[in-house]
C-alpha cells in the first residue's frame, strides 16, 4: 500500500482549523511551522530510549524501555532529576544531571545514525514553498543531531530559528520552548502551527495557543495525542506531507 496518502480528509482537517479558529477567534492566516525534531524529523526516538534504557540501568534504576518515549521533550536534566526523584528518593544537582546526561548522550552516539523521518523533508519543502517560516523547537541538545540538520533538510531551518534544550528556562510541557520560537519568528500563537510526536510536546503546544499537529511516529497512540490537546493527529509524517499544504490554505 502506498503510504503517501491522505489519510486525513480535507473535511475533517476543515472542521479542526474551524473549530480552533472559533476557540481562538482568530481567521486562519499560518505564517510559521514550529517543529520539533526527535521522532517527527529524524526517527531516532528507539536509539533514544534505548540509550536512556543503558544508562539508567546502570545506575541501578528498572525503568522500562517504553517508558522513555512518555517523558520525550523534557530536556535531559529534567527528565534525570524526576526519575531519580522518583527511584531513588533524592534530586540530583543540574551538574550531576548533566553528567548522567553525557553518558546517555555518548551511548546515544555510539549507536548506528539514525534515518530521517520518511516525509519529513517532502513537508518542509511545502512549507519552505508556501513562504511559511520555519522554526526547530527541541529540547534536545544532542550534537550529533543538531549538526545534522543542515545536510538533512538544506535551508529548511535558519539558525537564527532554532529552539534547543540551552535557550529555555523551562523544556515541554511547558509553553515556554513554543512561545520562544514565535518570539523568535514574530508571529502570534494564532499563526502559528506545532507539528509534534510526544504527548508532553502537543502539551506544550497547545498551552502556547498554537495550533497543533500530532503525528503517531512511536508507539503512543492518538487517543493520548488528543487527551494533551492536539488539534489534528496523522498517522504518519507521510500522511502530514500529504495534507500540509491543503492544512496551509484552508
Ligand atoms: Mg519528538
Amino acid at each position: 500500500m502506498n503510504n503517501d496518502v491522505l489519510d486525513i480528509t480535507p473535511g475533517a482537517i476543515a472542521a479542526a482549523i474551524g473549530e480552533y479558529c472559533r476557540r481562538h477567534n482568530c481567521s486562519w492566516q499560518p505564517r510559521a511551522a514550529l517543529i520539533d525534531m526527535d521522532g517527527t524529523l529524524i526517527d531516532s526516538m528507539r536509539s533514544h530510549a534505548a540509550a536512556w534504557k543503558r544508562m539508567t540501568d546502570r545506575e541501578g534504576l528498572s525503568v522500562p524501555q517504553d517508558e522513555f518515549y512518555l517523558y520525550e521533550g523534557m530536556t535531559g536534566r529534567a527528565t534525570i532529576q524526576m526519575l531519580w526523584k522518583r527511584d531513588k528518593g533524592y534530586v540530583p544537582t543540574d551538574e550531576e544531571a548533566d553528567e548522567l546526561y553525557a553518558v546517555k548522550g555518548g551511548y546515544f552516539n555510539e549507536m548506528p545514525k539514525v534515518p530521517v523521518m520518511p516525509g519529513a523533508a517532502q513537508m518542509l519543502r511545502t512549507l519552505m514553498a508556501e513562504g511559511i517560516t520555519r522554526v526547530l523547537v527541541t529540547g534536545s541538545k544532542q550534537l550529533s543531531s543538531l549538526n545534522r540538520l543542515d545536510d538533512d533538510f538544506p535551508g529548511a531551518f535558519p539558525h537564527n530559528l532554532r529552539v534547543t534544550a540551552t535557550d529555555v528556562a523551562h523544556g515541554k510541557p511547558s509553553p515556554e520552548p513554543y512561545l520562544k520560537a514565535m518570539e523568535m519568528a514574530s508571529v502570534k500563537p494564532e499563526q502559528s502551527i506545532v507539528i509534534e510526536n510526544a504527548p508532553l510536546g502537543v502539551e506544550s503546544g497547545a498551552r502556547s495557543g498554537a495550533f497543533v499537529i500530532a503525528v503517531t511516529t512511536g508507539p503512543i497512540p492518538a487517543s493520548a495525542m488528543t487527551a494533551a490537546g492536539a488539534h489534528l493527529v496523522f498517522p504518519t509524517m507521510p500522511s502530514l506531507a500529504a495534507a500540509i499544504q491543503c492544512i496551509i490554505k484552508n
